[in-house]
């Protein structure tokens, strides 16, 4: 089968490799029918995750019709129509009995790496190098699913697959986010990242009863949907002086009562503790940037609500400790917990409350991968999210059953 491939930082191929198959009883072979390219993906391709090696299959947000399933997948049949979570859960261990699926205790099989790094691993992951599993991921023509009994989501025949793609990680994620926030009616939400997850968080926080909302971001298109989509009032950071300063003003110097980091690891920004990151990181003294992290905690106002669903990946510098502890703060974050809101949030989907193909830019084939990483890391052509659909250019490949996907991992 064809498979997006990564070369090493920069540089992915989509390359003929083995195909995946059943490997344990609760697996599943999908057929992908449609996926994405996740801001977190570009954390890979950039180079900036350790333990991701020559060959990996990325991708972590994709659906498709399963074709074949393991002796105790008893919940799925062949054909059906399903999307798949981008963190891999066992539904058993203590964690998945409490809802917490990805932080699940069984389905990374190289814990060990993890445990080095965090004290303690999370959830396996789909695409998302060795240290989270190995598992190869769904941009692909096919993919193993391991425990295909508690993670595919069935979706009704007939929907199309953009109206339900991003049940696999970003909506679900941009919800979770709103939640970790503790929104109460009224409340002035602000939203670094107007990129997907940014997107959906704003959707949500009006969901939950925001007042308003304030979208933080430099790229025109973003920041034009979250104003005409999102209804969010917006500041372009390369237009103020100070993200801070023009926050503050904006909320009568109180601060909003709920900030929402979707940028993460590779934050952007021209202040001086923005440059110290970017020096620190180039030379691997930091692993991550965490500007937003701090802008965000020097400005939510007393009392307030941090929710961080941007990815770090180790160490930051500069934490402005003394302001969480003085001012009070709560900062919520985690991997999203996927199967508790995947199927919630479809009832939303097919309720009509939310259109999630909105964001999308970009409809492109799989062996197009190459070129559509570029164009979405240098958000070119106003790409906000990338969609492929393989053999959409006519070359679609027949599923033989045999074969092991490259960098699948025994769960
Ligand atoms: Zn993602
Ligand atoms: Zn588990």
């Amino acid at each position: 089968m064809k498979a997006v491939c990564w070369n090493g930082p920069v540089d992915i191929k989509v390359e003929d490799v083995p195909d995946p198959k059943i490997l344990n009883p609760r697996d599943a072979v999908v057929r992908i029918t449609a996926t994405a390219i996740c801001g977190s993906d570009l954390h890979l391709y950039n180079g900036f995750i350790p333990t991701l090696q020559k060959g990996d299959i990325l991708g972590h947000e994709f659906m498709g019709e399963v074709m074949e399933v393991g002796r105790e997948v008893k919940n799925l049949r062949v054909g059906q129509k399903v999307v798949v979570p981008f963190c891999i859960a066992c539904g058993r261990c203590w964690y998945c009995q409490n809802e917490l699926y990805s932080l699940c205790d069984n389905s990374n099989p190289n814990a060990w790496m993890a445990e080095k790094l965090f004290g303690h691993s999370p959830a396996g992951l789909f695409g998302y190098s060795h240290m989270t599993g190995g598992y190869a991921g769904g941009q692909a023509e096919y993919v193993r699913v391991p425990f295909a009994d508690v993670g595919p989501l069935p979706v009704p025949d007939g929907i199309e697959d953009e109206k339900v793609l991003f049940l696999s990680d970003i909506f679900p994620t941009g919800w979770m986010a709103a939640e970790n926030a503790e929104i109460q009616p009224g409340d002035t939400v602000a939203v670094w990242g107007c990129g997907p997850v940014g997107q959906f968080a704003i959707q949500s926080a009006w969901m939950m009863g925001a007042g308003r909302v304030i979208a933080i971001d430099r790229f025109p298109e973003r920041l034009l949907l979250a104003q005409s989509w999102g209804r969010a009032e917006i500041i372009d950071y390369e237009e103020v002086d100070s993200v801070i300063d023009t926050l503050r003003d904006m909320t009568g110097g109180r601060g909003p009562d709920r900030c929402i980091d979707a940028v993460g690891m590779e934050a952007h920004g021209h202040t001086l503790d923005a440059l110290y990151d970017k020096a620190k990181q180039a030379v691997r003294m930091e692993t991550d940037r965490p500007h937003v992290l701090r802008e965000a905690i020097m400005v939510c106002r007393k009392g307030g609500t941090l929710s961080v669903p941007g990815v770090y990946g180790g160490f930051i510098d500069k934490f402005p400790m003394g302001a969480v502890m003085n001012k009070g703060l709560t900062i919520k974050t985690g991997q999203t917990h996927m199967q508790r809101y995947m199927r919630p949030l479809l009832e939303k989907v097919l309720n009509g409350e939310i259109d999630l193909s909105k964001i999308i830019t970009h409809r492109l084939d799989l062996d197009d991968a190459p070129g559509a990483y570029a164009t979405f890391k240098k958000k070119e052509d106003h790409c906000i999210k990338v969609v492929m659909k393989p053999g959409s250019n006519g070359h679609a490949h027949r599923h033989n059953g045999s074969g092991n996907g490259r960098g699948d991992a025994h769960a």
